[in-house]
């Protein structure tokens, strides 16, 4: 929370979809630290909120803003980013934060040069379990990984065609999410072995991969699923010398060997744009790319197979 007298960051939301208002804009009027000032969207407005087309006409729209978080797809977020850092804007970029690895680096060099920050967040990775998980694998020996994601696309992501589109992730938009806790908890970096991919017919990105990876001696066996109907699964289970521990719900329940689960209240949203505020006032920027480097090395290494076409 703000202290009284703190000048609150003025922040520009742009892209009011689903996770903007399933998330963001509750973590913002839960944070004292944060003043919507403004919003852009290409169709959506909020009521109370000035609201403007686009991030340019946003910028310009007076509102003396010091920060924006951009919550559109992937693919034109650099553009976005660029705009906003050109103004002296500081920039929160939701997952992934860009469709290449280039995008990133000319982010991140062009917020240094401009002196604001640049924040790639990882919402999984402030889920409950998480810290507590990589704590409790301090100086264990692992033996091996098992990332289990399968979820429905038309139930979490309906109508969504940016995301099968290229640039948009497929199946990879959530598994990013796997490989952003997996990256924070695991010691070793996770080097790709072999991976296939399934794309339906006239797409450009999968709604299926599996991965075979290794974390030091560990094997780590990756499984993304979009089709998944019934349970869905968002589970990572790491075989240790003191027994397996397992990450279950994306993070957020915990259970160690010979335990009970964990579980805590969600608090991924309000954590990342705590954390924004921190960096926001220290004026260092946060930007971590190896979830992204995984999937950049998966679709330059995995088998690519063409299945039946697909429809929302
Ligand atoms: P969404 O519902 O499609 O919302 C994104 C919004 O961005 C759209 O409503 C659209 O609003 C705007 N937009 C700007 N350019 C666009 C374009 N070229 N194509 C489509 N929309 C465009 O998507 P979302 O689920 O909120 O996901 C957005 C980002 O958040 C993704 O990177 C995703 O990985 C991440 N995320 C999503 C979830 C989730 O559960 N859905 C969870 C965590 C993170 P206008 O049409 O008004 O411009």
């Amino acid at each position: 929370m703000a202290e009284s007298g703190t000048r609150r960051i003025k922040l520009g939301l742009v892209g009011i979809g689903k996770i903007a208002r399933d998330q963001h804009l509750p973590a913002l009027a839960a944070d004292g630290r944060f003043e919507l000032a403004a919003t852009a969207s290409r169709h959506a407005t909020l009521d109370g909120v000035p609201g403007y087309h686009d991030i340019g006409t946003m910028i310009a729209g007076g509102h003396d803003l010091d920060a924006v978080s951009l919550c559109t797809p992937p693919d034109g977020r650099y553009e976005q980013a660029i705009t906003a850092i050109d103004a002296g804007l500081h920039v929160m970029l939701e997952k992934p934060p860009a469709t290449t690895l280039t995008e990133i680096a000319a982010l991140a060099a062009r917020a240094s040069a401009k002196g604001v920050v640049l924040f790639t967040t990882w919402h999984s990775r402030e889920a409950a379990g998480v810290e507590p998980a990589k704590a409790w694998l301090q100086g264990k020996r692992i033996d091996a990984v098992r990332i289990t994601w399968r979820e429905d696309i038309r139930r979490w992501h309906p109508g969504q065609e940016w995301i099968l589109a290229a640039g948009g992730f497929g199946v990879f938009d959530p598994g990013i999410n796997a490989l952003s806790i997996a990256t924070k908890i695991l010691p070793e970096p996770m080097l790709l072995k072999s991976a296939w991919m399934e794309v339906p017919e006239g797409r450009a990105s999968p709604l299926a991969a599996e991965l075979e990876m290794r974390s030091g001696n560990a094997r780590v066996d990756v499984v993304f699923d979009f089709l998944q109907t019934g349970p869905q699964t968002w589970d990572i289970e790491i075989d240790t010398d003191a027994g397996t521990l397992r990450l279950g719900l994306g993070g957020s329940i915990l259970q160690l060997p010979g335990g009970e689960e964990q579980k805590a209240p969600d608090r991924e949203y309000p954590r990342l744009y705590a954390r924004f505020a921190e960096l926001v006032a220290s004026g260092e920027s946060d930007v971590d790319v190896r979830p992204l480097q995984i999937v950049a090395d998966a679709f330059m290494m995995a088998e690519r197979r063409v299945t039946a076409p697909f429809a929302f």
